[in-house]
């Protein structure tokens, strides 16, 4: 079976992935003259594939294939087309482009469909300078609080002007979320951003969900002093305190997602060290621990043993160490449905898979919240991505889209017995 065209992939990567910084490749941020330039192309791609293209309330880049009898179910497949800076050709775009050369399949072999199919360029995914991933899938599901549209970034422009910018209708967004009740389905396609099925060797990760991902601030209070003249036995110092606490995490992660054999990562990224001196002993350190997990059970424990330790340090240091929740994204499961579909396409295309769950947050997270979703791996080179080195195989996004299409094509076949 041969669905979906390679070369057809292949340029489009090479095409969209020339909106891009010429300085520094592949950097194509969100509202950037290269993120519009990368719209245009896209736009262009639309009309080519004979889409009614529109930009919704919330900034999305929509393509919608119409369905032969107008009807009012669809299917949305989309990523987005944002980078990072200095970030890669596939992330997001894969996704993107797998929603073009599915619709390109469809309407080279004049397939009617029972429902329209809604290719999504979501709006921004990686975090930006509002400090906010995911801003049109947020956007659609009901999710951009009044606040989030009137942030302002680091040069004090509002979040909502550059969203009604770029063709949004901010004032109008509360009314997307309606439509999800005519939505059969929310399919992405994305490179996995890690080493498990090139490692494996499987062509297909199908995610069971994505993890509940939490922030903690831990601010540990010492004792500045004289770095030449303060005995060893005599300091309180927080570096040491913190340095040791990181340790433990690290140690303490590791043990349980060996034990766990489910997705459990925690990491501490970011410190702060007062007052920085060379010659004084650290008074304060304060550091953030990015928790990332599937298990309840086993982040409950994490979070008691973590305690636990905290407190022998404040006995044994004689010092104040302060723990404080800073965020909580919930965990959130894909459909079994969808899920059971793609299973099914893989193993009618003679493909492998596995089930896994997802390290980082994407679009289809939000989506999940309100409607019917799934998302699907493609093994990307040495697990490298947010870098110009990454990298995937065409012919893993032709396979990706091959399911993803067996999957629709499951659904008309059996429309009648779902709706
Ligand atoms: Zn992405």
């Amino acid at each position: 079976m041969n669905f979906v065209d390679l070369n057809f992939i292949e340029k489009c990567i090479t095409q969209l992935a020339n909106c891009t910084e010429k300085d520094r490749p592949f950097t194509r941020l969100v509202f950037s003259d290269e993120f519009i330039q990368g719209r245009v192309w896209l736009t262009q791609k639309f009309k080519e594939l004979n889409l009614i293209t529109k930009v919704d309330e919330a900034g999305n880049l929509v393509g919608i294939y119409k369905s032969s009898n107008n009807a009012s179910k669809k299917i949305l497949i989309g990523s987005h087309i944002d980078t990072v800076a200095y970030g890669g050709k596939y992330d997001g775009i894969a996704g993107v482009i797998s929603g073009l050369s599915i619709i390109k399949y469809l309407s080279d072999n004049d397939i009617e469909l029972p429902f329209d199919i809604e290719v999504y360029d979501y709006l921004g995914e990686e975090l930006n300078d509002w400090n906010m991933s995911c801003i049109g899938s947020r956007g659609i599901c009901g999710a951009l609080s009044e606040e989030m549209l009137n942030s302002k970034n680091s040069n004090g422009i509002l979040l909502k002007d550059e969203i009604n910018r770029i063709g949004g209708n901010t004032n109008n967004i509360d009314k997307l979320s309606n439509q999800f009740q005519n939505v059969l389905a929310c399919f992405e396609l994305h490179i996995e951003q890690g080493t498990t099925l090139e490692n494996k060797g499987i062509d297909i990760g199908v995610v069971e969900s994505m993890p509940n991902i939490s922030r903690h601030k831990i601010l540990i209070e010492g004792q500045a002093g004289h770095s030449g003249t303060t005995l060893m036995e005599n300091r309180k110092d927080a570096l040491v305190v913190a340095s040791k606490l990181i340790i433990f995490i690290n140690k303490l992660a590791k043990e349980i997602s060996q034990k766990d054999n489910r997705h459990f990562v925690a990491t501490v990224g970011k410190i702060e060290v007062s007052p920085n001196y060379v010659t004084i002993i650290p008074s304060d350190v304060e550091f953030i621990i990015d928790l990332r997990v599937v298990n309840k059970t086993s982040r409950d424990f994490f979070l008691n043993q973590l305690n636990k330790e905290i407190v022998k340090f404040k006995k044994v240091g004689n010092l104040k160490i302060n723990f404080q929740d800073l965020m909580n994204s919930p965990y959130i499961e894909m459909n079994k449905t969808l899920n059971e579909s793609l299973k099914k396409s893989v193993n009618d295309l003679n493909f492998t898979f596995m089930m896994m769950d997802s390290g980082a947050g994407h679009d289809t997270a939000h989506l999940a919240k309100v409607s019917k979703a799934s998302i699907i791996f493609i093994p990307c080179q040495n697990g490298l991505s947010h870098c110009p080195e990454e990298f995937t195989e065409s012919i893993n996004i032709k396979k990706g889209s091959e399911v993803i299409l067996k999957s629709i094509l499951d659904l008309k076949d059996n429309y009648n017995e779902i709706i």
